[in-house]
């Protein structure tokens, strides 16, 4: 064969970690543990977590998401997503009469209570975070009049304080990490004495995705993210592998979704998923991806993870409760 003409190899890159986080996995088996207890239907403050392929798959068990407290009937279980939900929204199901799971993860209870603590102690407190993102909401609402909302370098500049020496930064979980340093690096210019957190808010889940798709980014002519529009991590993935020099990436929630014309030109192609979504979506993407001479799938590994986290402890107090009667029984 003509050495010119031949089809470069086609192979596939496949990041690790990826997919489910201890926090998502926590929350989606809240919600099937819940409807299995309980019985249908289970009404969900939200979407549990920013996939649309989970959302569909647990409203056929049973599950009702809202958008606000009060559209559960009273008398009724309510859970509250991994994103977290600001003190009144726990006060509104409190008037409601809804008793609540709440399946916020533990890593956002964490800048929950970071910003508790540094409000008690009168800092103003910068937030580094997506304005009008769920989490951000909920974790301003623990103490509103001490934080305020900084979207990006570009809103460093117009920043007030009260006192420029009592000002500490705290972020959303789920950023890019290189993009919230930029951040952090223009307030200290503005304020010098700024306080940072005492551990990292970006979470191990968005840290390492990030970092597998940095590794990949460099080789890969096309990096596809499975991924819903509305998650945070995900579409931060499309961004760091872009940055790190992949020539094109996207973000797809199913293989359906992919454009033949992506892959003209294209002889590596870098997959990941964001922390929300389930192997399954990765597996349909690989499958789709073989279909077209893309069999080779190389693994590009950046961190080993093994966190878990418990159930919500409503959850864990029924299920417990249930275990007991069976045994007394
Ligand atoms: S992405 Fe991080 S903070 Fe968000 S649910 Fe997962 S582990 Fe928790």
């Amino acid at each position: 064969m003509d050495r010119m003409t031949a089809t470069p190899a086609r192979k596939v890159l496949l990041a690790a970690p990826r997919g489910y986080c201890a926090g998502v996995d926590r929350a989606v088996i809240a919600v099937e543990k819940a409807l299995e207890q309980y019985g249908a239907p289970v009404y969900v403050r939200h979407e549990i977590v920013h996939n649309k392929y989970v959302v569909k798959t647990l409203e056929q068990k049973g599950a009702i998401f809202v958008d606000r407290t009060e559209e559960v009937p009273e008398g009724n279980i309510v859970m509250f997503s991994a994103h977290g939900v600001a003190p009144v929204v726990h006060e509104e199901a409190k008037r409601g009469k809804l008793a609540t799971i709440d399946a916020t993860c533990p890593l956002v209870t964490k800048v929950h209570k970071e910003a508790v603590r540094y409000a008690k102690d009168d800092y103003d407190i910068l937030l580094i975070g997506h304005e009008g993102h769920e989490e951000v909401i909920g974790t301003s609402g623990e103490a509103p009049d001490h934080i305020t909302i900084v979207d990006g370098p570009e809103d460093v500049a117009k920043v007030e304080v009260r006192d420029e020496n009592k000002v500490v930064w705290l972020s959303q979980t789920t950023l890019s990490v290189d993009e919230t340093m930029e951040t952090v690096d223009a307030l200290k210019g503005r304020f010098p004495n700024l306080l940072s957190p005492p551990s990292d808010d970006i979470c191990y889940a968005t840290q390492n995705r990030q970092t597998a798709v940095k590794q990949m980014g460099a080789e890969a002519d096309l990096v596809i993210v499975v991924g819903s529009k509305n998650s945070s991590n995900s579409v931060r993935l499309v961004e760091v592998a872009l940055g790190a020099g992949a020539r094109d990436a996207h973000l797809v929630d199913y293989a359906e979704e992919i454009d033949e014309t992506w892959l003209e030109g294209v002889s590596t192609v870098g997959v990941t998923s964001g922390a929300s979504v389930p192997e399954i979506l990765v597996e349909g993407v690989l499958e789709w991806l073989a279909q077209r001479g893309y069999e080779d799938v190389e693994l590009v590994r950046a961190a080993e993870e093994h966190i878990t986290f418990s159930l919500p402890k409503e959850l864990r107090r029924d299920l417990r409760a249930e275990a007991r009667a069976a045994t007394e029984g």
